[in-house]
């Protein structure tokens, strides 16, 4: 790796202000999956053994830039305290006074953990002062959190020109390490699977991808966009109309490639987003959708993605095939969890909810790489430089 590491700084009796990746799923006040907080771990671990106290910052979730009680870090204090098998102390604010006491609290060999930044709106607008406050807080800088790289934000880069020293975390380190070599020369066929919600959050990563990769497979919400274009009846499924002429040209220039696009070809249909509700599979262009929404990618869908991921030598995946948080609706997202685990090719898998399904499905020992990242990942792999790593200094 060519940027400065963690294994270059001075750590023993500093107080090192590390921004971690802590976005967690909450369920009911309370971590759900904590992947992320585990991968944090080797890093945490290797500056307490070598004598630095730790002020840990992260986001959690959207706030908007205000306080908002339900996305506050808490909950991920308590959990972080139990791996760690070391007292948290957690700070209210993730600036001002409540963070200089908190961290004085702490002590010399403590870990305090900051409220979510995103409860300021100055970390992402990378504010110039408010990374200077965060900066204050600690003696030098580590960034690993690699699922937040690929934004320009105070606590990413803004911080950096603020402090004596800076480097990557082992877990930003793995990740680009990772990464970068599967950049540089990708075993083919390379299959990129998309999912989610948005069309429009993707669009620039489909656009890079699109000239390395030899198939892309669309699922979730996305495809509903692509649908309407088609002309397809899509009922109440959610879409985003505006971005109807942009899947025209994303299928355009999927042929200028000769990508692959692959769409669903059935889905499953249902009256409400609820546990209980009547559902039923139909194929994509059935009209007897009627005012129902679509949820989940069907078994023939399925078996068609199941196919192209079979004869692929690289699979990355991000992005859930359907609404998989309802039990019945995560059938289609597991059975590609369980497809890409049979793979024999290289996998990665990034994204908080496509790295839950990979869990929930029992297959995370079968996957190549599980990536914190979801957007930077597939970022990375677009070839984009990620603001986050552009902004720390080179070894
Ligand atoms: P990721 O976090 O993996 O990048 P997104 O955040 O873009 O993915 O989207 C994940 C969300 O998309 C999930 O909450 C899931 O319920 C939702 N979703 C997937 N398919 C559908 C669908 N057909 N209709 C509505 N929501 C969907
Ligand atoms: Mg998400």
């Amino acid at each position: 790796m060519l940027k400065r590491s963690i294994q270059d700084l001075r750590l023993d009796g500093k107080r090192l202000f590390v921004r971690v990746d802590l976005n967690v799923p909450l369920t009911d006040g309370a971590v759900g999956d904590d992947t992320r907080i585990r991968a944090a771990l080797p890093t945490l671990r290797f500056a307490i053994d070598r004598g630095a106290s730790l002020v840990l910052a992260a986001h959690l979730g959207r706030p908007k830039g205000r306080p908002v009680a339900s996305l506050s870090l808490k909950p991920v204090a308590v959990r972080l305290e139990a791996l760690l098998d070391r007292p948290v102390t957690f700070a209210v604010d993730c600036i001002g006074p409540t963070a200089t006491q908190a961290v004085q609290k702490a002590g010399p060999s403590g870990v305090t953990l900051l409220e979510n930044l995103r409860f300021h709106a100055e970390e992402e607008a990378n504010d110039r002062e408010f990374s200077s406050a965060l900066a204050a807080l600690g003696d030098c800088y580590v960034n690993d959190a690699f699922g937040s790289a690929h934004r320009a934000h105070a606590s990413t880069v803004g911080i950096v020109a603020h402090v004596s020293d800076a480097a990557a975390g082992l877990l930003m380190a793995r990740e680009l390490e990772y990464l970068g070599s599967l950049l540089a020369a990708p075993a083919r066929p390379f299959v990129a699977i998309l999912g989610g919600s948005k069309v429009s959050g993707k669009l620039k990563v489909i656009d890079n991808l699109l000239p390395r990769i030899d198939a892309l497979l669309i699922g979730g919400a996305m495809a509903y966009t692509f649908f309407k274009a088609h002309g397809f009846p899509i009922g109440r499924s959610l879409v985003e109309p505006d971005l109807v002429g942009t899947t025209r040209e994303i299928e355009r220039r999927a042929k200028e490639w000769s990508v692959e696009l692959a769409l669903p070809t059935d889905h499953f249909v249902t009256t409400a987003l609820k546990p209980d509700a009547p559902y039923e599979c139909l194929a994509i262009n059935d009209r007897t959708i009627g005012d129902r929404l679509g949820v989940d990618i069907g078994p023939k869908t399925q078996q068609a993605y199941k196919a192209i991921i079979d004869a692929a030598s690289t699979v990355i995946w991000n992005g859930p095939m359907g609404v998989f948080e309802i039990e019945p609706f995560n059938q289609g997202t597991v059975a590609v969890a369980k497809s890409i685990a049979a793979s024999a090719g290289t996998t990665i898998v990034g994204g908080g909810d496509s790295v839950a399904a990979i869990v929930k499905a029992g297959v995370t020992d079968h996957v190549s790489h599980i990536s914190t990242g979801g957007g930077a990942s597939l970022e990375f792999l677009g070839g984009r430089t990620l603001p986050g790593v552009a902004a720390l200094p080179d070894q």
